[in-house]
């Protein structure tokens, strides 16, 4: 088999040597996991229990069909039960569990697939068009499926034997829902060990997820989903954005020595868990988690974080069927938001206010704007729906009575914004007094610094607001105008543009200035080759993915503010792009 190498965008670090599994869009509509050896046919049994169903049920449908019902009607139902009857849908599906060891749903769906792009080439339309009965005939059985008991992933039993083959995700895209619900399926035993995309930029909120994953992703290949093959042995290198596809002995020798030194500087990296995060100089800094739900505070903690800086709870919202509208409640919520705040034991817990819209759109199915980025996302959407939001802040608020907590506001722009919002955090507030319901009344509201215009109208939030944290992933896209989830642009997403570098440092300046704490949650404050600059730039705070809290902790151990500082102060008023690059380069490389 030919080898060859694919060059995209680098979205987290690590290498990984696995071999490709394909995933199509559709597969990526329903749970896809991999059933154990002992519990194969018990899956094939299911698909064969739901393929009976749908058969009784249209049955049904035949004998309760009204006399004077049109013959169309059981002409569709005959031809539903054809299709069903036909060893294509109703034993290709099977086989596909017992080789390939999917589930039921996968299974199904990735034989739909195949056949629907058969059909494609069909030139007789008619029959071209079967395609569609035949998608709504699998529609009936996924329905059953997913109504069946065992629509979870097993975790796979412990020991060699048992071991759940290592698997590089390659698909055209993933949604941040679909990345999300990776790590949720696939549990502990990891099958997954890395993902590949053809679209998608660095901070894409499926990147960023793949971050939380901690396992190497490389996006934005283009073509990767058509060159790559099912079972291709792939190496991912994820630091420098390279696939290899079926490697050389000598290649694959290579990258496995080098993932083994990865591994154990990793190891090393370990033993700085507890030590406290202090400069050369005795400069503490506060070192927070990016999480996506409560069940992450427990990494958190373990990577030795001092409280959570970013809570994204958009994430609770997503990927919850099919028309997307089914929001958590009240109750629901709170849950979730006391869970994250009790798991941190006393440390803050900043839970940011639902940031829906662009690339996380809460109903993936309804017509999206033309520029989503620039449309109603985040605050601009809570405010236009006040009893979502209100729901939300009563929630966040009654979590308040178990912890700390800080309310963290996305997207402001505009002062009547901050005042809408803070009038209606009184008006939650209200209502839980009169209800007699506990809360912090403490409770610290923040702003998200991430659209350039509040980041040159600082004194409008410095006034309103207790806290801000700097949102560099969306700061830089509207900055220099670069869709942040669009690979084609992704090489001008530059964070050391020297606007991007002027507009943070004057954040963090003028926020200090006013007595507030300011912190960056984007992804800048995770790369550990940018700790220096910021520190430079005087951030003291900075909220990252817990797995690259240790990383960035080693920085700061090995770094002498007075000196940084200097440098940083020349390399803001640097105008060149190159010299900016290598000065930044100088600054890491400080003894
Ligand atoms: C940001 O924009 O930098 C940020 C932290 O928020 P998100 O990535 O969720 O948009
Ligand atoms: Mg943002």
């Amino acid at each position: 088999m030919a080898s060859f190498t694919l060059h995209g965008i680098p979205v987290s670090r690590g290498i990984s040597i696995g071999r490709a599994h394909l995933l199509t869009p559709a597969a990526l509509d329903v749970k896809h996991y991999l059933v154990p050896e002992e519990q194969v046919e018990a899956e094939v049994a299911r698909l064969q229990d739901a393929i009976a169903e749908v058969h009784r049920g249209l049955q049904a449908l035949w004998t309760e069909l009204p006399k004077d019902a049109p013959t169309e009607l059981g002409a569709f139902i005959d031809v539903h039960a054809l299709i069903l009857s036909d060893p294509m849908i109703s034993e290709a599906p099977l086989d596909i569990i017992r080789t390939r060891h999917y589930n039921a749903e996968w299974a199904l769906v990735t034989q739909i697939d195949e056949l629907s792009s058969q059909f494609d080439e069909i030139e007789d339309e008619y029959l071209r068009e079967r395609k569609h009965d035949i998608q709504q005939v699998a529609e009936r059985v996924l329905k059953v499926l997913m109504g069946s008991a065992s629509a979870m992933p097993p975790s796979f039993p412990a020991g060699e034997d048992h071991a759940p083959p290592s698997m590089i995700v390659v698909a055209h895209d993933i949604s941040p829902a679909d990345m999300l619900a990776f790590r949720d399926r696939d549990g502990e035993n990891r099958s997954f060990i890395g993902f590949v995309t053809d679209v998608g930029g660095q901070n894409s909120h499926t990147a960023i997820v793949a971050r939380s994953l901690d396992i190497p992703a490389v996006v934005g290949l283009s073509q990767a989903s058509r060159l790559i093959e099912q079972d291709d042995w792939v190496i991912i290198d994820g630091d420098a954005g390279v696939v290899i596809c079926n490697p050389s002995q000598l290649v694959l020798e290579q990258y496995r020595a080098r993932q083994a030194a990865l591994i154990k500087a990793r190891k090393r990296l370990l033993k700085l868990k507890k030590t406290p995060a202090v400069t050369k100089d005795g400069t503490a800094i506060t070192l927070l988690a990016n999480i996506e739900l409560p069940d992450d505070c427990p990494g958190a903690l373990e990577a030795g974080a001092m409280g959570v800086g970013l809570f994204r709870s958009e994430f609770l919202f997503m990927g919850r069927g099919p028309n997307g509208l089914k929001v958590p409640g009240e109750d629901e919520q709170f849950e979730q938001y006391r869970k994250a705040v009790v798991a941190m034991k006393g440390r803050p817990v900043t839970i940011r206010t639902l940031d829906v819209g662009a690339d996380k759109p809460l109903d993936p199915t309804e017509h999206t704007a033309l520029n989503p980025a620039l449309g109603l996302r985040a605050i601009r959407y809570c405010l236009a729906e006040p009893q979502l939001f209100l729901t939300q802040l009563r929630a966040i608020l009654r979590a308040s009575a178990y912890g700390k907590v800080r309310i963290l506001i996305p997207m402001l722009a505009h002062a009547f914004e901050i005042d809408q919002t803070l009038a209606m955090i009184e008006q939650a507030k209200a209502q839980l007094r009169a209800e007699g319901v506990k809360y912090d009344p403490g409770v610290e509201v923040g702003a998200m610094i991430e659209i350039p215009a509040a980041a040159l109208a600082l004194p409008m939030f410095v006034k309103r607001m207790q806290f801000l944290s700097i949102g560099t992933n969306d700061l830089i896209q509207y900055l220099l105008a670069i869709d942040r989830v669009d690979y084609e642009v992704a090489h001008l997403y530059n964070p050391l543009h020297p606007a991007v570098l002027n507009l943070i440092a004057h954040t963090i300046a003028t926020g200090h200035k006013a007595g507030l704490d300011v912190a960056v949650c984007g992804e800048m404050a995770g790369d550990p080759k940018l700790t220096r600059l910021l520190l430079g730039m005087g951030l003291r705070e900075f909220s990252m993915h817990p797995a690259q809290l240790l990383a960035v902790k080693q920085e700061i151990l090995n770094s002498d503010l007075a000196a940084i500082t200097t440098r940083t102060r020349r390399i803001l008023r640097a105008v060149e792009p190159d010299e900016i690059a290598a000065a930044v380069e100088q600054l890491q490389n400080l003894g």
